[in-house]
């Protein structure tokens, strides 16, 4: 594989296609295994999250739902700190097992500032599945129950994951140069 040039920047292949489909084949399979019987509704957050929720929720054989939802992250007050409301979300969450599917954890505090309004709703359970995770970026605490892979802290495009708004139809994963 070469390098490859989106916008003003050069990226370099990391992680091919072939790799990332074995490894969401085998969070499937888990889930699969883990919601036997369910019917889990996966929540996957736009934009980044949609080509690897395609893919994993393909790989799902239970009886499964899926919806998309993004996040709109604004200042609250000094007491309520960042918050994130949830726009799209219409699915009547009560007693439902929820998968929220990120495309990336970095800092964790989407999942972090989201995870409040989403308990709000009385889900059943909730889990987090990750395409990626930079466990060195992480600075809440927060932790996913499926990952595809951790990665250094480096920033990458491809699959899903945007570089100003470009490189998302990307099927491999890019590193940033240098
Ligand atoms: P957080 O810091 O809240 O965990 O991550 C927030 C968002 O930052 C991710 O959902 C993703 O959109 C973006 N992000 C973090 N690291 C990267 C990266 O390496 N590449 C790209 N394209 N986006 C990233
Ligand atoms: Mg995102």
């Amino acid at each position: 594989m070469a390098d490859i040039q989106v916008l003003d920047k050069t990226f370099v292949p990391f992680i091919s296609k072939e790799e990332i489909c074995q490894r969401v084949a085998a969070i499937a399979a888990q889930i699969n295994i883990d919601y036997a019987g369910k019917r889990p509704l996966m929540l996957g957050i736009l934009n980044g999250s949609f080509i690897f929720a395609a893919d994993l929720f393909r790989g799902l054989t239970i009886d499964a739902e899926i919806s998309f939802i993004k996040l709109a992250s604004y200042k609250g007050t000094s007491s309520t700190g960042h918050v994130v409301t949830a726009i799209g979300m219409e699915e009547d969450l009560h007693g439902r097992h929820i998968i929220i599917v990120e495309d990336i954890i970095d800092t964790g505090k989407t999942i972090h500032s989201f995870l409040p309004e989403l308990k709000h709703r009385q889900p059943a359970s909730i889990r987090i599945a990750t395409f990626l995770a930079k466990p060195e970026a992480l600075q809440h605490d927060v932790k996913a129950d499926y990952t595809a892979f951790e990665i250094e802290n480096k920033f990458v495009v491809g699959y899903g994951l945007d570089y100003d708004g470009f490189g998302r139809n990307l099927p491999d994963l890019y590193v940033l140069k240098g």
